[in-house]
């Protein structure tokens, strides 16, 4: 069995620095050796990246699946990635739109660094790898490995600035449990849809918060976009003045309306007022369903990126209202 550690940066490889502060410094292999690893598994490291989770691009999540797709090609059974929390949500969400091996890719990260006690770095490095390295986790696509828990990307949200638990998912649950060093499925394998690896992501696609007597600050510089994510109020809804200026600019570019609430989806047939997702609908709008803002922005570029054009990128939304 062979399992191959790929890092790219984040809190699991910080140490202090001559600021008194934390930042990337360890390398994946640093990492591995930490664990002690006592089980009959043959672990690659290799270092792709050193970075803080929010300066990733959606360039260095393809420079993780070309080197992932090469580990594979010499012979590695299951790919740990190790990144950063805070943006781990967007980009795990990426990978699973795009990662079509049967073998298992595990994101996973930490919230403390090495040198704090208690530490989670190599706990959660060490679930992930026998995650990784079991036969249940093939056709699985990208799962997320956290403090026992093993999360489906879609669901996943970041939910705690400090907390070892901080990720939760919403929406959706849990799919599985490491305990005992045994790995535990509790949920049916989740047909994840996969989309081409574009050839590169030049599509730019805004969120646009919405907030009381606000939510139309940022329509003016909205013509250099190509797509639009309107993290709507309620069950996915916009003032009055939102709805009449963005009628005004007449932009024929794809405008999705998810809910700032953190959980449930957005209306589709409930309220007609103006700016309701029944108006909103009339006017070309597209609900944006389970998605939250981030999610939304991510499935949203990948479809722009890959050409699909308004019409296609509303029949692929609503294709997921159904889809578990
Ligand atoms: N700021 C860090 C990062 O996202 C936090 C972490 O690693 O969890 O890289």
């Amino acid at each position: 069995m062979k399992i191959s550690v790929l890092g790219v940066g984040g809190t699991i490889c910080m140490l202090k620095d001559e600021s008194g502060g934390v930042s990337p410094k360890l390398n994946a292999k640093a990492l591995v050796d930490s664990i002690g690893l006592t089980e009959n598994i043959n672990i690659e490291a290799k270092s792709i990246l050193a970075v803080p989770s929010p300066s990733l691009k959606f360039e260095d999540i393809f420079e993780i699946i070309k080197v992932a797709k090469n580990e594979i090609r010499n012979n590695s059974n299951g790919i740990v990635i190790t990144q950063g929390t805070d943006t781990l949500e967007e980009s795990a969400f990426l990978l699973s739109l795009l990662w079509d091996e049967e073998v298992p890719m595990i994101v996973t990260g930490a919230m403390k660094n090495p040198s704090e006690l208690g530490s989670d770095g190599s706990s959660n490095l060490y679930q992930s790898i026998l995650v990784a390295s079991d036969k249940s986790s093939r056709k699985r696509g990208v799962l997320v490995v956290f403090n026992h828990v093993i999360y489906q990307p879609r669901f996943l949200h970041k939910s705690n600035s400090f907390s070892l638990d901080t990720f939760v998912s919403i929406n959706g649950g849990n799919i599985g449990y490491i305990y005992e060093k045994q790995v535990r499925y509790i949920s049916p394998i989740y047909k994840n849809k996969i989309y081409n690896i574009p050839d590169k992501i030049d599509k730019k696609v805004a969120i646009i918060p919405a907030c009381l007597s606000g939510d139309d600050y940022f329509l003016d510089k909205l013509p250099i976009f190509d797509g639009l994510i309107i993290n709507g109020f309620g069950a996915g809804h916009v003032s009055f003045d939102f709805i009449e200026k963005i009628k005004s600019l007449s932009l024929n570019i794809p405008c999705v309306v998810t809910s700032r609430t953190g959980s449930g989806p957005t209306a589709y047939n409930t309220y007609s007022y103006k700016g309701s997702e029944i108006d909103l609908q009339n006017n070309g709008f597209i609900m944006g369903n389970f998605f939250d803002s981030l999610k939304a922005r991510i499935l949203l570029t990948v479809l722009l990126s890959n050409g699909f054009g308004k019409d296609d990128i509303f029949k692929e939304f609503n294709s997921y209202y159904m889809y578990f």
